[in-house]
C-alpha cells in the first residue's frame, strides 16, 4: 500500500533540509555552479539512491536519478524542476518538484511497482538565472540550446560561466554531452508551487496547467524638456514624467479590459529627478503576458498606439526597444488529460489554469510533450522567504502525481499493445 501521508511528511522535511543550504547565512540563496549547488545535488542524490534509483550528474550540473523500467530499452518519462533559488528565496519554488517524485518513487520501490518506462527525476542546476543573468541554463543544456556566446557571461564577481563550469568539475566544451535525444522521451512532468492566488481563492489544493504564458518585454524612453519648476508655465511644458504617467495608466486600462492578458510597468527611471526640475527624460519597462500569443499581441498593439497618441499630444519623443520575446508554451493534450484524471482520482475537482511565470517545462517543450501540476501556496507568495505550503496539499500533490503516472503507463501499454 502506498502511503501518501508519509511521503508528504518526508517531502516537507526534505524541503526544510534543502532550504538550509545557502550561500548567505541570513537568507536562502543558492545559485548555479556554487559550492551550495554541489551540496544540494549531493543531498538529493542521496535521497534518490535511498529511493532505489541510480544517479548521475550531467555536464551542466543537473542532478539525475532513474527508477528503472522492467526492460532496459524502455522509453523515459522525465519528472523534475529546479534546485537553484533567487536571493532571499523560498524553500518550495523548484525544490518541491524535485523532491516530491523521489518520495513517491521510494514507495514504488518498496512495493516493487514497475512501469513500462524509466522514470527519470531531474533537479535542474539553473532555472532562475540569478548568477549569470540568463535563465533556464539547466534545461537548455538538455534541449541542446546553449549558445557559444554564453561562455563569457559573468557573475557579480566577474567569474565567467566557462570558468564556473570548470570549478564545478565540468567544462563548457562538454555541455553537449547533456543534450537528450528526443526519440525515447515520453514526456516531461513538472510539479511547482502556483506562485499566484487562484487555487487559494478557489479553495483547491492542486491544479493543472493549461499553458505557460508567452511574454514580451520592452524598455521605453520618453524625452521631453527639462526646465525650472517655478518659471516654466504649465502650458509650455514637455514633461516626460507626466507623459509616462498617462502611458502607465493606458497599460493598466488596456490590459484590464482584455481577458487573460496581464501587463506591468515595474521599473521606472526619471531624469534629472530633482524636486524643483521638470522631468526631461523618463524610462520605464513594460512586461506583457498571456497564454494566447495573438491576444497578447492585440493588446500590445493597442498599448503602443496609445503611447504614440500620448507622445504626439504632448509633443515629446518616444523610443521603444524590445528586450524579450517568448511565445506561450501549451501543455500536451494527452499528458494534460492524464493529469486531469489523476487530479480527479485523488478526490480533487480538476481546475485548469495558466502559468504566468516561466518554468523549466518551457524549455523542455521543444524536445518532448510537457504537463504541469500546481500546488497551492499561501497568498500566492513566491521568490520570498514567506513561501508556504501545507503537508495536506503536498499529500494531494503526490497522490495526483501517482495517478497521473499510472494513467500515462496505462495509455502507453495500450499504445504499444
Ligand atoms: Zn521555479
Amino acid at each position: 500500500m502506498l502511503d501518501f501521508e508519509i511521503a508528504a511528511e518526508e517531502i516537507m522535511a526534505r524541503c526544510e533540509a534543502l532550504g538550509n543550504i545557502s550561500q548567505q547565512s541570513t537568507c536562502l540563496d543558492r545559485r548555479y555552479l556554487t559550492k551550495e549547488h554541489k551540496q544540494a545535488n549531493s543531498l538529493v542524490s542521496g535521497w534518490m539512491t535511498e529511493a532505489g534509483m541510480t544517479t548521475w550528474q550531467d555536464a551542466a550540473g543537473n542532478q539525475w536519478g532513474r527508477y528503472n523500467a522492467s526492460h532496459a530499452n524502455a522509453p523515459r518519462l522525465i519528472i523534475g524542476s529546479h534546485l537553484d533559488t533567487v536571493p532571499n528565496g523560498g524553500k518550495y519554488d523548484g525544490m518541491l518538484g524535485v523532491i516530491a517524485p523521489i518520495s513517491l518513487i521510494a514507495q514504488f520501490s518498496r512495493d516493487q511497482v514497475q512501469f513500462p518506462f524509466h522514470i527519470d527525476v531531474v533537479g535542474f542546476g539553473d532555472e532562475e538565472g540569478t548568477r549569470f543573468g540568463s535563465t533556464l541554463l539547466g534545461s537548455f543544456a538538455l534541449t541542446g540550446e546553449w549558445k557559444e556566446s554564453w561562455r563569457d557571461l559573468t557573475d557579480e564577481q566577474g567569474i565567467s560561466l566557462a570558468d564556473a563550469l570548470v570549478s564545478f568539475g565540468s567544462s563548457f566544451e562538454n555541455i553537449e554531452s547533456a543534450t537528450l535525444t528526443p526519440e525515447n522521451i515520453l514526456g516531461y512532468l513538472e510539479i511547482h508551487i502556483e506562485q499566484g492566488p487562484i487555487l487559494e481563492n478557489e479553495n483547491l489544493p492542486i491544479g493543472i496547467v493549461s499553458a505557460i504564458a508567452g511574454a514580451k518585454r520592452f524598455n521605453i524612453t520618453v524625452t521631453g524638456m527639462a526646465g525650472h519648476a517655478g518659471t516654466v508655465p504649465m502650458e509650455m511644458r514637455h514633461d516626460a514624467l507626466c507623459a509616462v504617467s498617462e502611458m502607465i495608466l493606458a497599460v493598466e486600462t488596456h490590459a484590464s479590459s482584455a481577458r487573460d492578458v496581464v501587463a506591468t510597468v515595474g521599473k521606472i527611471e526619471n531624469a534629472p529627478n530633482g524636486v524643483n526640475v521638470i522631468s526631461g527624460r523618463t524610462s520605464f519597462s513594460l512586461d506583457i503576458r498571456s497564454e494566447q500569443d495573438d491576444k497578447r499581441d492585440k493588446v500590445l498593439a493597442d498599448i503602443l498606439q496609445a503611447f504614440d497618441t500620448i507622445a504626439e499630444k504632448r509633443n515629446i519623443a518616444i523610443d521603444i526597444q524590445q528586450t524579450h520575446s517568448a511565445d506561450a508554451v501549451h501543455c500536451d493534450t494527452q499528458l494534460k488529460s492524464d493529469m486531469i484524471d489523476g487530479v480527479a482520482q485523488s478526490g480533487v475537482s480538476p481546475r485548469i489554469l495558466p502559468s504566468g511565470a516561466g518554468h523549466d517545462a518551457m524549455a523542455m517543450a521543444s524536445i518532448c510533450p510537457v504537463a504541469m501540476l500546481f500546488t497551492r501556496c499561501k497568498g500566492g507568495i513566491s521568490h520570498h522567504p514567506g513561501e508556504s505550503i501545507t503537508v495536506d496539499d503536498v499529500r494531494y500533490t503526490v497522490e495526483a502525481l501517482h495517478h497521473s503516472i499510472i494513467n500515462i503507463g496505462k495509455r502507453h501499454t495500450g499504445e504499444s499493445a
